[in-house]
């Protein structure tokens, strides 16, 4: 069967398709995605109101364009997937409307599903099924978070999850007060590789023997390393801008590989999967695996173009639910900004 995946809740448009076969496995047939970074650029950070505009325009385009990489038609669709929440309410209502349109005019059933499950089923695209229990820590500009995964399409638990900041908003943030481009992790995990991890001391948030176990903070990083700056440039010295880039991502891939494995330990799962835009990091992959290995975890990291927000994932996590037997959404389906992490079809 074949199931089309329309994603636009902050500000990819994307379009995927797969086919669910009939022994459970999921295979990518297309993933076309159009991104409005460039137009935000300039801002520093998504605008809802640009990227709503961007999706309307993006929107047909790009699901035209993923049946054409596909070489399959619209009649082929066998059920129509699309992220119901949680992300941006404008951009993830042009998703649902555009969602609702295909399925009710190709007769077929209609998932409204949880953007953050996605992050995680897409995995199965590239590494097969995933195992009944596995540990999931997804790393985005929206979200810092530790799912415990006990079934791709029925059960998903929020274990913790950032308090303030985001791993990839505090990329953006420390790459404004150097003067890098936005989106600030390219051009950081480039400085970095140049720079000295242990030149600059940065603190570790919530990693204190009295703070939660599985919560993360990044916004005191993010002021650690402005401060520094500030600092240095008073003084009248140069900023040593590729040590600074590595020095604060070796702050931030050791808060997440920590706390992922302690996890995975607690929680008994020998699988860990890492998605999200930041899971493209290059000291966050090298250093989760070796993280991994010490502890028998079986280390599981997405292409980062799957990593990123796309229809396929959206469309892999559909194949999931439908292969569950689950009921589909109903035709008046609304997007749910703050959708929880543990609904994973709205119905
Ligand atoms: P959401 O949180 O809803 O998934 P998003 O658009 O913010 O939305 P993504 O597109 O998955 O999330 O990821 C974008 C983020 O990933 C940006 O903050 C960007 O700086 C960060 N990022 C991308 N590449 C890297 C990298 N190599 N290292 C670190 N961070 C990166
Ligand atoms: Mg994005
Ligand atoms: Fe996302």
């Amino acid at each position: 069967r074949i199931v089309l995946g329309i994603e636009s809740s902050c500000d990819e448009t994307g379009a995927g398709l797969v086919r669910l076969r009939g022994d459970g496995t999921v295979e990518l047939l297309a993933d076309a995605v159009a991104s409005s970074v460039d137009q935000h650029a300039r801002f520093g950070g998504v605008v809802p109101e640009i990227a709503s505009r961007a999706h309307l325009e993006a929107m047909a385009p790009t699901v035209r364009r993923a049946f054409a990489d596909a070489g399959l038609a619209l009649s082929d669709v066998d059920a129509v997937a699309v992220t119901a929440g949680p992300g941006l309410a404008g951009a993830l209502m042009v998703g649902v409307a555009a969602a609702k349109a295909y399925a009710s005019a190709l007769g077929v059933p209609l998932y409204g599903v949880n953007h953050l499950g996605g992050h995680v089923a897409v995995d199965t695209l590239e590494h097969g099924p995933l195992p009944q229990r596995c540990l999931a820590m997804l790393v985005s500009g929206g979200h810092t978070q530790l799912l415990l995964v006990e079934g791709i399409a029925d059960k998903i638990t929020q274990i913790g999850s950032t308090i303030d900041d985001a791993a990839g908003e505090a990329y953006d943030k420390v790459a404004r007060v150097l003067d890098l481009p936005y989106p600030g992790g390219p051009p950081i995990d480039k400085q970095a590789k140049q720079g000295d991890p242990h030149a600059i001391s940065f603190p570790r948030g919530l990693t204190g023997p009295r703070d939660a176990k599985f919560d993360f903070s990044f916004s005191g990083l993010k002021t650690a390393v402005a401060r520094w700056v500030e600092q240095e440039q008073r003084a009248g010295r140069e900023i040593p801008v590729a040590d600074v880039c590595a020095s604060f991502q070796e702050a931030v891939a050791d808060v997440l590989t920590a706390k992922a494995v302690r996890a995975a330990r607690e929680y008994d799962v020998d699988t860990l999967v890492i998605s999200g835009g930041v899971a493209a990091n290059s000291r966050l992959s090298a250093l989760a695996a070796e993280r991994c290995a010490e502890a028998g975890i079986a280390l599981r990291v997405p292409r980062p173009r799957l990593c990123t927000d796309n229809g396929a994932m959206i469309a892999a996590l559909g194949a999931h639910v439908l292969a569950s037997g689950a009921a589909p959404s109903p035709l008046d389906l609304a997007a749910n900004p703050g959708l929880p992490v543990d609904t994973i079809v709205v119905h």
